[in-house]
C-alpha cells in the first residue's frame, strides 16, 4: 500500500517555525517507528503571493486535493494588510476550505493537567477537560443569500440570511456522530430552535440522522445560549458538541479558552469521506501567524504538533501514535517546560520553540 501522503503548507509568520518542530516528529516516526509519510511542501498565504502573485496557485490546490491530508501553519501578516481582498493571504486558506469542501470543523478543548494549576475552583472546573466542538463550516449565516447593505427609505440596512439545507445539516451531524463513536458515544446538538426556523430544521434533521443510523449514540439538544452558560459553568458535562457556523464560531472560542493558551489549540477541518474511506482533511493550529513574535523563536509549537496528532488519528488511522504524541506533550508540560505564552504569574525561564519541539521528540 502507498505511504500516507501529507502536504505541508507552513505559510507565514510563526507558521514555518512551529512546522519545523512537527517535521522533527514526522522524521522520528520514519526513522524510529518505520512509519513513513510521503511529505511534500508548498506555499500558501503571503509567501505564495510574494512568489507567484496569488495566495494559492492552482498547482498547490491540485496537490491539496490529491493528498490524504494537508497540514497548514498560519497565513497573513502586516506586510500584506493593504493587498487587494482578492489576493489576501487568508483567501488562500478560504479557497482550500471551499474546494476541499471541508464542512466539519473539529475544535478540541483539552486541558492538560500540568496547565490546570490556576485557582482551586478553576482547577476543579477544567482539570481533565476533554471535549470537541464540531462546527459546520461552509454554510449558514456567513454564506446565506440575500446579504448586503441596502438602503431602505432614508436609512441603511445590513442583511445576512441564515440558511441551512437538510443535507448540509445531515452531513455535519454524521461527522459528529462518527466522532462520538471514536470517543465516548455522546453528542449534544446546539441551536436556537425556540426562535429560528433553521434551528427547528437543525434539531429535526440531527434527530432523524441519529434515529436512523446512530441510535447507539447518546444525543441531547440544547439552546445555544443555554449551551454557552453550561459550557462555562460545567464544561465536563459535554463530550462532542455539534452546532452551526455562527454558534460554533463563538462556542469553540469560548471552550478553547477554558484550557489556557492559544498556543495549545489544534483543529481539523474535514470533508466527505473519499473512496478510500478517508475524508478530505486539513489540520491547522487555531492560532494565527502571530507577527508580534515571529522570527524570535518564542512561538509555542504544541498547537501545530497536536494538529498533526489529529491527522494521525483522523486521516491515517494511527490512533495509538496520535496518543503517543499527546502523551509526549503531557510529559514535557508535567516536566515544567513552558514556552513564553504558558508562563504563569510565578515567572520562570521560558524555553524556545525548538527546545520545546526537541523535548516532545525526546519524550
Ligand atoms: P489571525 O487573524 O491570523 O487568526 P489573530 O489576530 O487572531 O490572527 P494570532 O496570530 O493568533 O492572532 O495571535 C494572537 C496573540 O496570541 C498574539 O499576541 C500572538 O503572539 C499570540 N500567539 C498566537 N499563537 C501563538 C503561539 N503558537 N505561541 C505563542 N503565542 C502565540
Ligand atoms: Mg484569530
Amino acid at each position: 500500500m502507498a505511504n500516507p501522503s501529507l502536504l505541508i503548507l507552513a505559510g507565514d509568520g510563526i507558521g514555518p517555525e512551529v512546522m519545523t518542530e512537527v517535521k522533527k516528529i514526522i522524521d522520528w516516526f520514519g526513522t524510529k517507528r518505520g512509519i513513513a509519510f510521503d511529505v511534500s511542501e508548498d506555499l500558501v498565504g503571503g509567501c505564495a503571493y510574494d512568489a507567484h502573485g496569488t495566495p494559492l496557485t492552482d498547482a498547490t490546490m491540485a496537490k491539496a486535493l490529491a493528498v490524504d491530508a494537508v497540514l497548514l501553519g498560519a497565513v497573513g501578516g502586516p506586510k500584506y494588510d493593504n493587498l487587494d481582498f482578492s489576493v489576501k493571504p487568508e483567501r488562500g486558506l478560504l479557497r482550500l476550505r471551499k474546494e476541499m469542501d471541508l464542512y466539519s470543523n473539529l475544535r478540541p478543548a483539552q486541558c492538560f493537567d500540568a496547565l490546570a494549576d490556576f485557582s482551586s475552583l478553576k482547577r476543579e472546573i477544567v482539570a481533565g477537560l476533554d471535549i470537541v466542538i464540531v462546527r459546520e463550516l461552509t454554510s449558514g449565516i456567513y454564506f446565506g443569500e440575500p446579504r448586503g447593505i441596502i438602503t431602505e427609505g432614508n436609512e441603511r440596512v445590513g442583511i445576512n440570511t441564515q440558511r441551512y439545507t437538510e443535507s448540509e445539516i445531515a452531513r455535519v451531524a454524521r461527522s459528529a456522530f462518527e466522532l462520538a463513536r471514536r470517543r465516548n458515544n455522546k453528542v449534544c446538538s446546539m441551536e436556537k430552535a425556540n426562535v429560528m426556523e433553521s434551528g427547528i430544521l437543525w434539531r429535526q434533521v440531527v434527530q432523524e440522522v441519529h434515529d436512523k443510523d446512530y441510535p447507539d449514540v447518546e444525543l441531547s439538544h440544547m439552546y445555544a445560549d443555554a449551551g454557552a452558560m453550561q459550557l462555562t459553568r460545567w464544561p465536563k458535562q459535554f463530550d462532542v458538541i455539534v452546532t452551526d457556523n455562527l454558534f460554533g464560531d463563538m462556542l469553540s472560542d469560548l471552550a478553547a479558552m477554558l484550557t489556557g493558551s492559544l498556543g495549545m489549540l489544534p483543529s481539523a477541518s474535514l470533508g466527505a469521506p473519499a473512496a478510500n474511506g478517508r475524508p478530505k482533511a486539513l489540520y491547522e493550529p487555531v492560532h494565527g501567524s502571530a507577527p508580534d513574535i515571529a522570527g524570535q523563536g518564542k512561538a509555542n509549537p504544541i498547537a501545530c504538533i497536536l494538529s498533526f496528532a489529529m491527522a494521525l488519528r483522523y486521516s491515517f488511522d494511527l490512533g495509538d501514535e496520535a496518543s503517543r504524541v499527546e502523551q509526549a506533550v503531557e510529559k514535557v508540560l508535567a516536566d515544567g517546560l513552558r514556552t513564553a505564552d504558558l508562563m504563569g504569574p510565578e515567572g520562570g525561564t521560558p524555553v524556545s520553540t525548538s527546545a520545546m519541539g526537541d523535548a516532545v521528540v525526546a519524550a
